[in-house]
């Protein structure tokens, strides 16, 4: 089969022929139709960070957002058939016995494996996943809009849900990229008043279309005061920005009691001021992917239509192209790779 091979941190991804993977027992091998090109997976591929560059397999298969077709099941696997539309995480495998499995965050599992990063992922034309991990996709949903919702949409509902923002409330999303656009429109759903905030006006834009009750760009206006004006200050400001200066803004624009939420990682300490904690009793609240029952959920208001993400389909071919444009900034939208096209 075809698939994008990372042979070394800094190396460029190339298409190359590799054996097709095997289902064992309690696997699935997927055909993939659609592969999201997610910002880790150029974190990854430069090995910016040390804590997954000890675990990354190589040479390996990028790829942690895909949708496709089970083609074959190996022993042991009675929840999928050959047929099935199913979609691969990032957590490809969690230990379901240790103290974070057994309370209801497995992402936090220390034995998990990471799909596209300690196992291959989906930057190919088959992919192999545990039966146990692998969600199914409602018809509802194409291909190319599930598959970012594996990473991208999946680690901001899980946000929103961990903030614990209620309909009515306000929440502040900095930053509308792949992020920032998917959970406007995710707490939109859940009855979330939402302002969002950016430096670009075409993403402002962006957030309009997303349903964005209010936008604000903080190249023009200070966001503290704009989102006081709006609706009162945000009980939650929900990061996705990897700016210092947007987790500055957000924190200093919270009202009383308000949550922030990290999701955001920039690759400097963000400065907090303990003054403005205690004062506010302010909450900092870190967020990371999501677990299986955060996936079926959101996969469940996908199919109710709750949820568009901006997409570009683009040849497996592109793979490696996709993320030389993404190290310069030049990408709109989420490149969504396909074996099928070109
Ligand atoms: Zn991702
Ligand atoms: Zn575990």
């Amino acid at each position: 089969m075809k698939a994008a091979i990372l042979e070394g941190f800094g190396k460029p991804v190339e298409v190359k022929d590799t054996p097709r993977p095997e289902a064992g027992p309690g696997e699935v091998v997927i055909q993939v139709k659609a592969c999201g090109v997610c910002h880790s997976d150029l974190h990854l591929a430069e090995g910016d960070w040390d804590a997954l560059k000890r675990i990354t397999k190589l040479p390996l298969v990028l790829g942690h957002e895909i949708a496709g077709v089970v083609v074959e099941t190996g022993p042991g696997v009675t929840t999928f058939q050959p047929g099935d539309r199913a979609g691969v995480p990032w957590l490809h495998w969690t230990c379901g016995e240790c103290e974070y499995c057994t309370s209801g965050r497995e992402t936090l599992c220390g034995k998990q494996s990471i799909t596209g990063v300690t196992v291959n992922g989906g930057y190919a034309e088959f992919v192999k996943a545990k039966a146990s991990h692998v969600a199914r996709i409602p018809d509802a949903v194409s291909f190319e809009q599930a598959a970012p919702l594996m990473c991208a949409g999946l680690t901001v509902y899980k946000a929103i849900k961990s903030s614990g923002v209620r309909a009515g409330e306000v929440l502040a999303v900095f930053g509308v990229g792949g992020l920032g656009h998917l959970a406007i429109q995710i707490a939109k759903a859940r009855g979330v008043k939402v302002a969002a905030v950016d430096i670009t006006e075409s993403k402002l834009e962006l957030a309009r279309r997303c349903g964005a009750d209010w936008t604000v760009n903080s190249g023009l206006e200070q966001p503290r005061k704009a989102l006081r004006a709006a609706g009162g200050g945000p009980h939650v400001a929900l990061v996705c920005s990897a700016a210092k200066a947007a987790y500055e803004a957000a924190l200093s624009s919270l009202r009383k009691g308000g949550t922030m939420v990290v999701v955001g990682m920039p690759a400097e300490p963000i400065p907090v001021s303990a003054v403005a904690l205690v004062a506010g009793e302010l909450r900092i609240i870190a967020s990371a992917v999501g677990t299986r029952e955060d996936l079926r959920e959101l996969l469940e208001l996908a199919a109710a239509g709750g949820i568009h993400c901006e997409t570009r389909l683009e040849p497996l071919a592109n793979a490696g192209g996709a993320l030389e444009r993404m190290k310069r900034g030049d990408i709109t939208g989420r490149v969504v790779l396909t074996p099928d096209a070109g």
